[in-house]
């Protein structure tokens, strides 16, 4: 069996600039990549140095693997379902095969928590987002609808007044908003709604509303998400006994991006900072370094 230098799981942002600098030093990597982050929800980032106008996640994704394969990489579309550390090796199994390398690298980053509404997802990015530390700019001045879930949702409708104060929350999600909460809603003259969504109303990538339970509408052309209860990805990392943070994010040296176990590193939303595209992209590139030193002192 091939024993590859470096398996890379999750080629999002972070796997893929990982595997394009591994490639330039001309290590012999794999990327085990599922296909279903974030990265490839998103249809327009609007904060990254040199793209002014924006650039979709399914472009960055797409020139990233080519600009890595050219360099050798190579890529299977699986998903990974165990990690296991052997005497001077891991072993990594998909359902279909198992693989064999002396370093891995974990980018498996975090699945969000959207409401079961297909409409949303053309939007992602245009005209809905998730995060206001990326979008809040977006929606400067703007009426905007936060979809939500308690104090997910009434944090994300504080957050937005930096920028908006026309704001109309709707407690989607159900969960409790707090008195103390509520009062800062009310002081801030957000205004909150109780009745779930029926329907959301969009023309393509064109948030324009949604249709209320109770037959009544609110138009927008903007929304966030916040429902809370994003999924972490560090299920393979728990596997190898690597030290998770309190909310399921991956530990790493600051330096390095290696985990606790000798030899596994991270980069990504799968570790505790964040989570942005830029970040991601340094977090592999880092990573990248100080994989290809442990590559070299094994050889
Ligand atoms: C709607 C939306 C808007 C956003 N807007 C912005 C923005 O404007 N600016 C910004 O900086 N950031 C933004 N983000 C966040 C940004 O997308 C993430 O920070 C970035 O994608 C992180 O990269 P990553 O490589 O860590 O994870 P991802 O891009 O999510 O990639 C992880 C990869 O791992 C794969 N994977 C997971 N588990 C497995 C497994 N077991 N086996 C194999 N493969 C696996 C997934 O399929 C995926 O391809 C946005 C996110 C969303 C959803």
């Amino acid at each position: 069996m091939v024993v590859y230098d470096c398996i890379i799981i999750g080629g999002g942002i972070a796997g893929l600039q990982a595997s394009i600098q591994l490639g330039r030093y001309r290590d012999k990597v794999l990327v085990i990549d599922a296909e279903d982050g974030r990265s490839s929800l998103c249809r327009c980032y609007h904060n990254i140095l040199g793209w002014p106008e924006g650039i979709s996640g399914a472009t960055l994704r797409r020139t990233g693997r080519r600009q890595a394969e050219a360099l050798g990489i190579e890529f299977v579309e699986e998903t990974v379902e165990k990690a296991s550390k052997q005497a001077e090796s891991f072993c990594v199994a998909t359902e279909e095969n198992v693989y064999q390398s002396h370093t891995l690298l974990i980018a498996t980053g975090i699945k969000d928590h959207l409401p079961a509404f297909d409409a949303l997802i053309p939007c992602l990015g245009i005209s809905v987002y998730i995060c206001p530390d990326c979008d809040g700019f977006e929606v400067l001045d703007k009426e905007v609808i936060v979809i939500g879930s308690g104090k997910a949702g009434a944090g994300m409708a504080l957050a937005l007044t930096n920028w908006s104060n026309q704001i109309h929350l709707i407690n989607h999600g159900q969960q409790l908003i707090d008195e103390e909460m509520q009062s800062k809603l009310n002081e801030y003259g957000i205004q909150t709604f109780t009745e779930q969504i029926a329907e959301i109303e969009a023309e393509g990538d064109q948030f324009r509303g949604v249709k209320l339970l109770d037959g009544s509408s609110l138009e927008a052309n903007h929304a966030f998400v916040a429902m809370g209860g994003n999924e972490v990805r560090s299920q393979l990392a728990e596997q190898l006994g690597v030290e998770l943070y309190k909310n399921k994010h991956i530990l790493v040296d600051p330096r390095t991006k290696m985990t606790n176990v000798e030899n596994v590193f991270a980069a990504g939303d799968i570790v505790a900072h964040s989570e942005q595209v830029t970040i991601a992209m340094g977090d592999g590139m880092q990573a990248a370094i100080w994989i290809h030193k442990k590559i070299k002192q094994q050889h």
